[in-house]
């Protein structure tokens, strides 16, 4: 087609596709058609169509091949150039055939007389459902112009053989670039098994018309979609809108980039202009950069293009209307949620008795989502790699975040082997359960206290469900996470009055906010809470806390008013200096005052308290212990400083130890010091809810734990088996000859004294 740009060569064949497409033939009669309008139009002397069944490529139509090898003609995945095509899912263009390694002759159809070759795969959902290829007898390379006319026209026809129902059910169902079973690996963020159908969190466009009836109707709309998409971000990006969307801020500016790209837009145009719908031109250009881009292995641009993406998504789910979350279309059956990321509310807009596990593409340990999940009791695997490229939706997921590890369409020997582990965990879960009104007590006689942490409202029923003592840590900075404005003082004390009516008798530690840092509250003033180099060491906790007192004054009066004729137990996150705690219990006892000067009813005592979570405390205990009610080690952030090691790095993740010698020493001196002074020590974070970490924590003195509800059934099965003072005694001599193999004496000693490590 000298002289003729792609939109042009496109548009004369998509025009007359567009009839064929409509006449009432038989989809045979339609191909045959289709092969005759594109050699004509390309002058090409052949142009052939082969299209997946029973998993090989069949000739299903041809001009300028023999007739009889039509339906004849069979070429396996990667065999011959058409096999390669559709293998690879990659357009080939030669002057000569022949040349090509992969070249394989076909006898029966004739070809030896054509030289030069295109050919360009058809492809539905990422996988190569056919070719279609074109050939010539004199040896000339196709041009550009000929060849994106070749790949728009696939495009159409990919649609029409689906329609058509000419290819095989699995892959026209849209199974992805491997319709087989797939098992990937990811990072473990909240434990568990989950087993249901994919559902994307922001679903997949179905496209169903490709050809325009009228091109100026379509560039309107997707001018129209442009706007829209513009707007959206810059709301996004100036407000950082909690909760509608999970993404960081480096995203939502690439995000930004791409929106405003004259490429892009006009690319998109361009191939409205050669005959497509907006949908389809949207879908076309992403095609297209995902065929370029698979030729560049950058992870950088890989994940760019992760960006565009979505961003193309979005852009389609504007055009066609189907816009919403997946929450709120409501989940039709057990399901496993499928996303990039997401907020920690859009997770809890879905129904939690549907909702059996979720799979990111990204997450970390820390992000606010996954310790959402975790109190919902959801199991997540994070950083999955390219799972919304694997997955389709409605496809069987089991997950198994314990073992790092999501199986897609698994095979009967994999649902086998879940299942029978999902009994086996089902029928531990019922002897825990059965553990409820049993009393945490060590085989020498050791009552360990046994609380939860919470942070939801709904939370407070692990409580009853668990049988624990009370709550060991409220997060009270949930409330403020999940909200879309700051939760004002009322909004507050409700929340605290109803988990301490729903408490009972129980004590419940509240902990000041911690947020600022990796926590930012979008809704708070930007300029103060601007990015951090190191956000775990920031401005969070205490130290935003002190300095915006307004905030903390607020919560001081929220939590006094809602104990009132009740204990108040209070604990402050972060403290690093006596002073900081000494400060923030002044300002409670100032809002003391205050409500006791209008003679209101006050909590009957004030119970105040510490995280232990940045090691230079620990220096100081024996100055700040006597002011102390009780002191609670926050092992998560305590860690990450001991170690200089980000809780949130995925590299780094398993490379620590909870069970470092370092890190046992560390805790053994808290603990010998908090004894002498007499002051309850407890530990609260995740370390404590694993059995084997609970049994050291125990050896070391540590007779408080407070971990997440699921840990409490495992953790008292350890306790009621454990002797606390022969363990004390182990580990006392391995810690002072200094063993680094903690994790191993450990383990054999709990096997050889018998005791459950669950
Ligand atoms: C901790 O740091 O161990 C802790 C319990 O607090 P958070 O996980 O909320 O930082
Ligand atoms: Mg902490």
């Amino acid at each position: 087609m000298p002289g003729m740009t792609a939109t042009s060569a496109a548009r004369e064949i998509l025009t007359r596709l567009h009839d064929v497409m409509a006449a009432r033939t038989n989809a045979q009669a339609k191909l045959n058609q289709v092969v005759n309008i594109i050699g004509e139009a390309l002058s090409s002397e052949v142009c052939s169509i082969y299209l997946l069944r029973d998993g090989l490529l069949e000739l299903y139509a041809t001009r300028g091949l023999k007739q009889e090898a039509v339906h004849v003609t069979r070429l396996a995945l990667g065999e011959g150039l058409v096999g390669h095509i559709a293998q690879e899912v990659k357009t080939l263009n030669l002057d000569e055939a022949t040349s090509h390694p992969d070249f394989a002759y076909k006898p029966e159809t004739g070809e030896e007389l054509y030289h030069s070759f295109a050919g360009v795969p058809i492809v539905r959902r990422e996988r190569a459902v056919g070719v279609l290829a074109v050939q010539h007898a004199e040896p000339r390379r196709y041009d550009e112009v000929e060849i994106e006319a070749l790949q728009t026209v696939a495009m159409v026809l990919a649609e029409l053989i689906a329609g058509a129902e000419l290819i095989d059910e699995a892959v026209r169902g849209g199974s992805a670039r491997d319709a087989g079973p797939v098992r990937l690996a990811g990072l473990k963020l909240v434990e568990g098994m989950g087993r249901g159908h994919a559902v994307f969190h922001q679903p997949r466009v179905h496209i169903e018309h490709t050809v325009a009836e009228d091109t100026e109707a379509e560039r309107q709309r997707v001018y129209a979609a442009f706007r829209q998409m513009r707007e959206q971000i810059e709301r996004m990006t100036s407000q950082a809108e909690f909760g509608t969307a999970g993404e960081h801020q480096d995203v939502l500016e690439t995000y930004k980039m791409f929106a405003y790209d004259e490429g892009w837009s006009r690319r998109i145009n361009e191939a409205i202009d050669s005959g497509l719908t907006a949908e389809a031109a949207i879908e076309r250009v992403q095609q297209r950069t995902r065929m370029r881009m698979r030729e560049i292995s950058d992870p950088l641009l890989a994940d760019r293009m992760h960006d565009l993406e979505d961003l193309s998504n979005r852009l389609l789910r504007i055009v066609s209307g189907q816009l919403g979350t997946a929450a709120q279309m409501g989940l039709r059956q057990d399901s496993i949620l499928v996303a990039r990321n997401l907020g920690p509310a859009e997770l809890l807009e879905y129904d939690r008795r549907r909702l059996k596990g979720v799979v990111l593409e990204e997450g970390s340990l820390t992000a606010h989502v996954t310790i959402v999940a975790r109190a919902m009791g959801v199991p997540v695997l994070g950083r999955v790699r390219d799972i919304r490229q694997v997955v389709q939706e409605g496809d069987l997921i089991l997950l198994d975040s314990a073992q790092d590890t999501v199986f897609v369409r698994p095979t009967s020997p994999m649902e086998e082997a879940f299942d029978a582990k999902l009994v086996l965990g089902q029928k531990r879960r019922a002897e825990f359960a059965a553990m409820r009104d049993l009393p945490p007590v060590t085989v020498d006689g050791r009552r360990i206290t046994l609380m939860v942490n919470a942070g939801l409202r709904d939370d407070v029923a692990a409580l009853d469900i668990t049988g624990a003592d009370g709550i060991g840590l409220f997060r009270t900075e949930f409330q403020f996470l999940v909200s879309a404005t700051l939760p004002q003082r009322e909004r507050q004390q409700r929340l605290y009055r109803d988990v301490l009516d729903a408490a009972g008798d129980r004590p419940v530690i509240f902990r000041t906010v911690d947020i600022g840092g990796d926590k930012t509250l979008p809704y708070m003033n930007q300029g103060d809470l601007a990015e951090e180099e190191n956000p775990a060491m920031g401005w969070r906790a205490i130290r935003l806390a002190l300095d915006r007192d307004a905030l903390m004054k607020a919560q001081a009066r929220a939590l006094i008013e809602a104990a009132a004729g009740r204990v108040l137990y209070v604990m402050f996150p972060m403290v690093s200096e006596p002073w900081e705690f000494d400060a923030a219990q002044a300002l409670f006892e100032t809002q003391r005052r205050w409500i006791a000067d209008r003679n209101r009813l006050l909590p009957t005592a004030i119970r105040y308290g510490t995280m232990l979570e940045v090691p230079a405390l620990a220096e100081m205990l024996d100055v700040l212990l006597p002011r102390l009610d009780f002191l609670s080690i926050g092992t998560n952030d305590l860690t990450q400083f001991l170690f200089a090691a980000d809780r949130s790095h995925p590299k780094l993740a398993e490379r620590f130890d909870w069970l470092s010698p370092a890190i046992l020493r560390f805790l053994s001196r808290v603990t010998n010091t908090t004894d002498k002074a007499g002051i309850p020590v407890g530990v609260c974070g995740e370390m404590g809810g694993r059995s084997l970490e609970a049994m050291a924590l125990v050896g070391l003195g540590i007779e408080r734990l407070s971990i997440t509800p699921a840990a409490i059934g495992p953790v008292k099965a350890m306790i009621r088996t454990l002797d606390a003072a022969k363990l004390r005694a182990a580990m006392a001599g391995w810690l002072a000859e200094g063993a680094h193999d903690m994790r191993d004496r450990l383990t054999t000693w709990a096997d050889a004294e018998g005791v459950t490590i669950g």
